[in-house]
């Protein structure tokens, strides 16, 4: 089963998706956008809330799952991703959402990402990027720009930052995406989208640190920076198309489905259902087995 099939498809409010629990995000957070598209898309799907396994790692964005409606693990920094594998192999009739930050994601549990892209693990997996480790105060993260000036770094970053897009585009991840919650609805509707796409799904989302990120990444300065890919009439089924638009990362920020595999690869959980199903029919009945081994009994 995808995450595009449902069990039962009652209609949901996305209010129904957000817990009790009140985040405690610095005001002005650009997750809490984040986490009002990721209910609306949920709400468009049409899952329960009892039907979805929200999996994070460590860091502000990792919060996440504690402030949805699911089933909600808070795993160890940068691990969210083979914990998440493991939830969609044990109950593939779950959707599975996991929430990182550029940190998480792309440093410490960097060396996850290809292998859920090979894999093709039917997952979601949104990355909420700040360019800063914010949770501890500021520090330099894999996606700061050169030269960035912070309280640990006081002569700026002297390293390239790794490009999330081109990352996963190199990987040959099949679904691709990019929003802003600068851009709420086109950031909720990109969400439902990866959640349907039968197969791994990557939404970068430029998420801005008010606290520690810098006057440029903020909303209003990045409202200038957004163009829409559909207003620009890309070809989503183009990866080539899709890299060079990703190499433009820092000075525009596209919105919207940079690339989508024409052709789904089969994902790891059908694989993993088809040698199942060949093993059970060859299957020798234990009767057969205790004649062969014990030909008295
Ligand atoms: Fe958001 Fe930055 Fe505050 Fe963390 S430190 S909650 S990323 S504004
Ligand atoms: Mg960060």
């Amino acid at each position: 089963m995808t995450n595009a099939e449902s069990i039962s498809t009652p209609r949901f409010q996305a209010g129904e998706f957000k817990s009790d629990l009140k985040p405690i995000w610095c005001p002005g957070c650009g997750d809490f956008g984040v986490v009002t598209a990721i209910t609306r898309a949920l709400a468009a799907v049409g899952r329960p809330p009892n039907e979805i396994a929200f999996v994070s790692g460590i860091g502000c964005s990792s919060r996440i799952p504690g402030y949805t409606k699911a089933y909600g693990f808070n795993t160890l920094h940068g691990r969210a991703l083979p914990i998440a594998q493991g939830i969609k192999l044990a109950s593939p009739e779950l959707l599975v959402l996991v929430a990182s930050g550029d940190g998480d994601g792309f440093s410490i549990g960097g060396g996850h990402v290809a292998h859920v892209i090979r894999r093709n693990i039917d997952l979601t997996y949104i990355v909420m990027d700040n360019q800063i480790y914010g949770l501890t105060k500021g520090q330099l993260s894999p996606t700061s720009q050169r030269g960035r000036k912070t309280v640990s770094s006081n002569y700026g970053s002297l390293e390239e930052p790794v490009n999330p897009l081109l990352y996963v585009l190199g990987y040959g991840a099949s679904f691709v995406a990019q929003g802003s919650p600068a851009d709420m609805a086109g950031l909720a509707r990109i969400i439902e989208e990866g959640i349907r796409f039968p197969g791994f799904a990557f939404i970068h989302v430029d998420s801005p640190c008010v606290t520690f990120g810098q006057e440029e990444q903020q909303l209003k300065a990045q409202k200038s920076r957004l163009q829409s890919l559909e207003s620009i009439g890309h070809n989503a089924a183009d990866r080539a198309l899709a890299m060079a638009r990703a190499r433009e990362i820092g000075t525009k920020c596209y919105t919207g489905i940079l690339y989508r595999e024409p052709q789904p690869p089969p994902t790891y959980g059908q694989g993993v259902a088809e040698r199942q199903a060949a093993l059970q029919k060859q299957a020798v009945p234990r009767q057969e087995i205790l004649r062969r081994f014990l030909p008295e009994a």
